[in-house]
C-alpha cells in the first residue's frame, strides 16, 4: 500500500500536467543570449576571405560565404547582385540579405558592410572595419532565428561597396545601402520600416562607440538607454559630427536610422590611426567589445518591441 499511496498522487500530477499542456499554448522559446566569443569566431573565420574589395572576386566569395552561413544558422538568405556606376565604370555589387519572418508587416533592418577598403594590401584583414560588425550580425542572426516570433520582420543585411574607391559621392561608396534604400522606396516597403540599425567598426579593444549626429534622435536616445541598461553608458557618446556610413541613405530618405560606430580606432585614446591600414587585424579587436555591442543591439530590439507593438 505504501507503494500505491506514492503512485496515485504521482499519476494524478502526470495527468494534470498533460491537461495543462493541452489548454495553454506553448511558451515561446527564450531568446538566446549573445555570445561574444562566438561572434569573435565568426569574425576570424570571415576575414580569412581577404581582401574583400567591392567588385573583386574576394567580395563575391565573401557574399556567397555570408549567404551560406546565414542558411546554416537557419535564416533564409539570398544574394542581391546589382550593377552600379562607380569610379571604374559600371561594376557588380552584391548585398546579402537574411530574412527572419515576423507576424506583422513592420520591418527592422540590422546592417553591416562586409567589403574592405581597396588598395590597403593583399593581406588586409579589415578585422574591425567590415569584419567586426559582420561577425556580430551573424551572431545576432543565430540569437534572433532561435528566439520567439516578433511582430515585425527582421532583415540582416550585409552591404557591399560601403567603402569609397576614391571619394564619397553619388557614384562612389555606400553602393549597397543606397541600392536598398531605393528598393524600399520603389517597392512601397519604406513605410513599413521601424528602424535601420547599422553597425560598423565595433570590435576595438578600447571600445568607444561614437554615434554620429545624422540619425533619428529617438533611436539615438534608445541606443544610449540600451547601453545604460547594459552597464556601459560610459562607452557610448554622441559624435559631434555627421559620419557618412550605410545608415545615411536611409536617414536621407526619411527612415529612422542610427549608426553604431567607434571612430576612435587607434594607438591611443581619440586616435584613429589603425583605420584603413594593415594594423586593422584580429589582434586589435576583442570578444568583449563584440559582446557588448551585441547585447546593446538585442536590448535595443527588446525596447523597440515595447515601443512599436500595438
Ligand atoms: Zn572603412
Amino acid at each position: 500500500m505504501r507503494r500505491h499511496a506514492w503512485l496515485i498522487p504521482a499519476i494524478g500530477l502526470l495527468l494534470s500536467a498533460c491537461r495543462r499542456r493541452e489548454s495553454v499554448p506553448p511558451a515561446p522559446s527564450p531568446i538566446l543570449p549573445f555570445d561574444g566569443a562566438a561572434a569573435f569566431d565568426e569574425v576570424r573565420r570571415f576575414v580569412a576571405i581577404r581582401p574583400r574589395d567591392a567588385a573583386t572576386p574576394g567580395a563575391e566569395r565573401a557574399a556567397l560565404y555570408l549567404r551560406d552561413r546565414l542558411r546554416e544558422l537557419g535564416v533564409e538568405a539570398e544574394v542581391d547582385a546589382f550593377a552600379d556606376l562607380c569610379p571604374v565604370g559600371t561594376a557588380t555589387f552584391r548585398n546579402v540579405i537574411g530574412r527572419i519572418p515576423g507576424q506583422g508587416k513592420g520591418l527592422v533592418i540590422l546592417g553591416s558592410h562586409y567589403d574592405t577598403q581597396a588598395g590597403i594590401g593583399a593581406e588586409f584583414e579589415g578585422a574591425n572595419d567590415g569584419g567586426s560588425s559582420t561577425g556580430v550580425l551573424l551572431e545576432l542572426a543565430r540569437c534572433l532565428a532561435a528566439g520567439p516570433a516578433r511582430s515585425w520582420e527582421t532583415w540582416l543585411v550585409f552591404f557591399d561597396g560601403e567603402e569609397a574607391m576614391r571619394r564619397y559621392g553619388p557614384a562612389d561608396g555606400l553602393h549597397g545601402s543606397r541600392h536598398m534604400a531605393r528598393q524600399l522606396a520603389e517597392s512601397g516597403r519604406a513605410a513599413d520600416v521601424k528602424a535601420v540599425i547599422v553597425l560598423d567598426m565595433i570590435g576595438d579593444r578600447d571600445l568607444t562607440v561614437t554615434v554620429p549626429r545624422n540619425g533619428a534622435s529617438w533611436l539615438i536616445s534608445e541606443v544610449f538607454e540600451s547601453a545604460r541598461l547594459e552597464g556601459a553608458r560610459d562607452k557610448f557618446s554622441l559624435y559631434p559630427y555627421e559620419i557618412g556610413d550605410d545608415h545615411d541613405p536611409f536617414h536621407q530618405a526619411g527612415l529612422p536610422a542610427v549608426d553604431l560606430i567607434d571612430f576612435h580606432f587607434g594607438s591611443g585614446p581619440g586616435r584613429n590611426d589603425y583605420w584603413h591600414t594593415m594594423e586593422d587585424r584580429m589582434d586589435k579587436i576583442a570578444p568583449e567589445s563584440l559582446d557588448l555591442v551585441g547585447r546593446v543591439a538585442l536590448r535595443l530590439l527588446a525596447r523597440m518591441a515595447d515601443r512599436v507593438e500595438p
